[in-house]
């Protein structure tokens, strides 16, 4: 077994239904997902990675082969999202997040609308993120699976929100509807984990 393991999920396939359904979640999770994480270990089978965090080798990607990059991502990019899915039943973000999302948005309806078309507009596979930069909110995307946390990335901050817009991602459901599934999503989006996120970058 390698060192870079698959993550259980903390809720069922189904728990996301009817926003994400149950097929698309075990498929992304026990197939796209899974497949990284072995990707991953075969591309960082050699010593020089010995020792070597997944957090370390994204910050410095660029020192490393392709393989390690689209997977270490893809690896990293998945554990973090899962982790910020949960039915919010319309609640949105509170405190200080709902504070900072108005100071660097200006409303969290505009935050809404820019994050949505970062997502929409992302060309070919890639990720929406909420990052903070400088102590401020910014929304980002990037291609594939880099992420603002890479040496390479255009725009670089810390990561507090995601949003996987790859077509495995939603196609079962969706098709080409891409902008129908972000529409979908921000019911599933766990404030208290973002605000969590949120907090612990200051
Ligand atoms: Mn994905």
């Amino acid at each position: 077994m390698g060192k870079f393991e698959l993550p259980k999920l903390s809720y069922a396939y189904d728990a996301l239904e009817p926003f994400i359904d149950k097929t698309t979640m075990e498929i992304h999770h026990s197939k796209h997902h899974n497949a990284y994480v072995t990707n991953l270990n075969n591309a960082t089978a050699g010593p020089e990675f010995e020792g070597k965090t997944l957090d370390e080798l994204i910050k410095n990607i660029s020192k490393y082969p392709v393989p390690v990059r689209n997977n270490g991502g893809g690896v990293f990019n998945h554990n973090f999202f899962w982790s910020l899915l949960k039915k919010n039943e319309g609640k949105g973000p509170e405190g200080k997040l709902a504070d900072a999302i108005n100071a660097s948005f200006g409303s969290f309806d505009e935050f809404k609308a820019k994050f949505s078309n970062a997502a929409a507009t992302r060309f070919g596979s890639g990720w929406a993120w909420l990052i903070v930069q400088d102590g401020k909110l910014a929304v980002t995307s990037t291609p594939n699976q880099d992420n603002p946390l890479m040496d390479i990335a255009e725009q670089k901050g810390t990561p507090i929100l995601t949003l996987d817009v790859w077509e495995h991602a939603y196609y079962l459901k969706y098709q080409n509807r891409r902008p129908e599934y972000i529409e979908n999503w921000w019911n599933i989006v766990n404030w208290e984990e973002v605000a969590s996120n949120f907090a612990k970058v200051k």
